[in-house]
């Protein structure tokens, strides 16, 4: 604990969402102070709940003990105050939606305000961390940190090297990673980097097997669990990522890497525009509403 406190003291988490409130529970788990913010105060609170909840049910599960869960809320605070979350911090980690565009402007505004040994870390699922960074002053301190969902359960982090990236800026990402209990592999700044860019190929194949009819959503996921032993099958796996992240994710993979092996599916696109962006939105290849699975 005190080690990890050490590698960072405080930290602000942009975006309390699906994967910003994980962000900021593992963060707050290494003993540092967490600011978690998003653009209201009510999505910044929400945030804050949902880790209470998760904490909440770790206990039930003989995971969590309660002290530590009094201890990493009490390190965790929510604000709509970028100025206010990012002052005085070690470490930035970014979980905006994946929009080139809106995740770069929250950069801009952020550089002028931190230290230059500020890390600046991404947790984009595809975007090229050296278009995060490019034009921004000390670019040494850019570098992906890849989560995955649910935060608190998944083992890995992918640190993504950038060309930019200071090789201590790494090994401090490395260190902190480990002291969230993680697994760490660094990686190359390549879009989609080592794991979005291979689950989204089956990911878009499922999907384009359940528009020509070869079989049903379950029947697709069950050959992927029973016959390869995954834990979840693709659609299910797209409905716990969210289609709108794995439709943007697509989008970035067809412009970056190859436009017919990553062209997003029709059914994609309509589901998303329909709202139903899975898990988190009652609907997604699955229905969630009256259920809790
Ligand atoms: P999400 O939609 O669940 O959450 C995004 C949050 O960002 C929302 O709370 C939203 O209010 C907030 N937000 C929007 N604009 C903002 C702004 N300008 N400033 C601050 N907050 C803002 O999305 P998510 O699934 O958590 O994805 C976030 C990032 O993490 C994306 O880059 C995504 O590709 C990546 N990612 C997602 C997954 C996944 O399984 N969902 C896994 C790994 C990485």
């Amino acid at each position: 604990m005190s080690e990890s406190a050490r590698l960072v003291s405080t930290v602000a988490v942009l975006g309390a969402g699906t994967m910003g409130h994980g962000i900021a529970q593992v963060c707050a788990g290494t003993g540092a102070i967490v600011r978690l913010y998003d653009v209201t105060q009510t999505a910044a609170d929400a945030g804050i709940a949902r880790i209470d909840s998760n904490l909440t049910k770790g206990i039930k599960r003989g995971k969590v003990t309660s002290a530590q869960r009094s201890a990493i809320l009490d390190r965790l605070s929510a604000t709509d105050s970028l100025e206010k979350a990012v002052d005085t911090v070690d470490l930035v980690i970014e979980a905006v939606p994946e929009r080139l565009d809106l995740k770069r402007s929250l950069f801009e505004r952020i550089c002028p305000i931190v230290a230059t040994d500020t890390l600046l870390a991404s947790n984009t699922s595809s975007i090229p961390i050296g278009k995060l960074s490019e034009g921004m002053a000390h670019p040494e301190r850019f570098l992906g940190m890849h989560f995955f969902n649910p935060v608190f359960i998944q083992p890995l982090v992918e640190v993504v090297r950038a060309d930019a990236s200071a090789d201590h800026v790494i090994d401090r990402a490395v260190a902190l990673s480990r002291a969230m209990g993680k697994e760490p592999i660094v990686v190359r700044d390549s879009p989609g980097f080592a794991s979005s860019r291979l689950g989204l190929v089956l990911g878009l194949e499922a999907i384009r097997m359940l528009e020509e009819g070869v079989a049903s959503a379950e029947d697709i996921d069950k050959a992927m669990q029973l016959g390869y032993r995954h834990p979840m099958g693709p659609l299910k796996l797209t409905d716990l990522v969210g289609l709108d992240v794995r439709l943007a994710i697509a989008e970035t993979l067809a412009a970056e890497v190859d436009p017919v092996r990553f062209n997003p599916p029709q059914l994609l696109r309509d589901l998303v525009a329909q709202g139903a962006h899975g898990k988190k939105s009652g609907r997604g290849f699955y229905n969630y509403e009256d259920s809790s699975s």
